[in-house]
């Protein structure tokens, strides 16, 4: 559900271009729908130009405006350090989901404080919020267009050679040197139908062009082959490098390989460490991982 909303904080940047895309009108209406209503301070808090990565949840409350009496968060704190590689994974429901849309402030939580570095993030501009961010959704949004102007979405000023250089890091060019006009094949409605990997590989360098000290990923449910998979587990790492990442995880290689992982249920975390930790000690956790992670590694 979060998907929609923050996705259109990327996008909004890039108003002209997307709507000159074919077919992409009537999807941003659906998304412009989608917004919530988070003003910007009169005189908002300047951010650093880039931030160090450092996020902190302090005993953060949340109810949706549109179910008011009922929590989705319920005091959630946690402090992720720069550069630190974080999963969040539990039950449907539980509130990953959550943490993504305050993080990028398309809502304020009623209770608590949400930090990056030393700032409330409340005092800043939500645009700017965002613009630390990188988001990639679990649905892979593509746009009838080039590969070239798909990835571009992430950064519209970047050069044709970033562009390239991003599509490359999310191993893009390993189908897009097959196709007689490489970076420019239309691909969508009009052109070159792509597989599910290759759209994953593509938002993927859309979040690596942007540049963002944040990475916000949001884990496809939907199996790939093993070999699609291997190459969009590679697109990952690439993206996450040099990167604070905060992942909704549903793939046994992201548990494996996170720093820490975050067990949320029932808008709580209720539970935290590594993979081997939280299989040892045989709870929600370990009863999660046999049954919700895809055993592809
Ligand atoms: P999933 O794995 O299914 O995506 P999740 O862990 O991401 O679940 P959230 O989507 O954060 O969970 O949902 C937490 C709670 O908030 C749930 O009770 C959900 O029904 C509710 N909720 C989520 N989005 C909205 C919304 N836009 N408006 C109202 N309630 C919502």
């Amino acid at each position: 559900a979060v998907l929609a909303a923050a996705s259109l904080g990327n996008l909004s940047e890039t108003w002209g271009e997307v709507s000159a895309a074919a077919g992409a009108a009537e999807r941003i209406g659906e998304l412009l729908k989608a917004e919530p209503q988070v003003k910007a301070p009169a005189q908002p808090l300047a951010l650093p130009a880039r931030v160090s990565g450092a996020i902190r949840f302090d005993e953060v409350s949340f109810a949706y405006p549109t179910r008011p009496h009922t929590r989705a968060l319920r005091g959630v704190s946690f402090a992720i350090r720069p550069g630190e590689r974080v999963a969040l994974v539990g039950p449907s429901g539980g509130g990953k989901s959550t943490v993504f849309q305050l993080l990028e402030r398309f809502y304020d939580p009623q209770g608590g404080r949400i930090l990056l570095g030393e700032d409330d993030i409340r005092r800043c501009d939500p645009e700017a919020v965002r613009r630390q961010m990188a988001l990639v959704p679990q649905e892979a949004v593509i746009f009838a267009d080039t590969v070239r102007a798909n990835i571009r979405l992430g950064r519209p000023q970047a050069s044709d050679a970033e562009v390239e250089a991003a599509g490359r890091a999310a191993l893009v060019d390993e189908f897009t040197a097959k196709l007689p006009q490489g970076w420019d094949t239309p691909v969508g409605e009009r052109g070159v139908t792509l597989s599910g990997g290759q759209r994953q590989r593509i938002v993927i360098a859309r979040a690596i062009l942007r540049e963002a000290p944040i990475l916000l990923l949001d884990e496809a449910t939907s199996a790939l082959d093993a070999e699609s998979e291997k190459l969009v587990q590679t697109a990952l790492e690439h993206s996450m490098a040099g990167r604070t990442s905060l992942v909704i995880a549903h793939r046994l290689a992201t548990v494996l390989s996170a720093d820490r992982i975050l067990v949320m249920e029932d808008g709580r975390i209720v539970d935290e460490g590594t993979h081997a930790e939280l299989v040892a000690k045989g709870g929600l956790y370990a009863r999660l991982a046999t049954l919700q992670f895809s055993q592809t590694t």
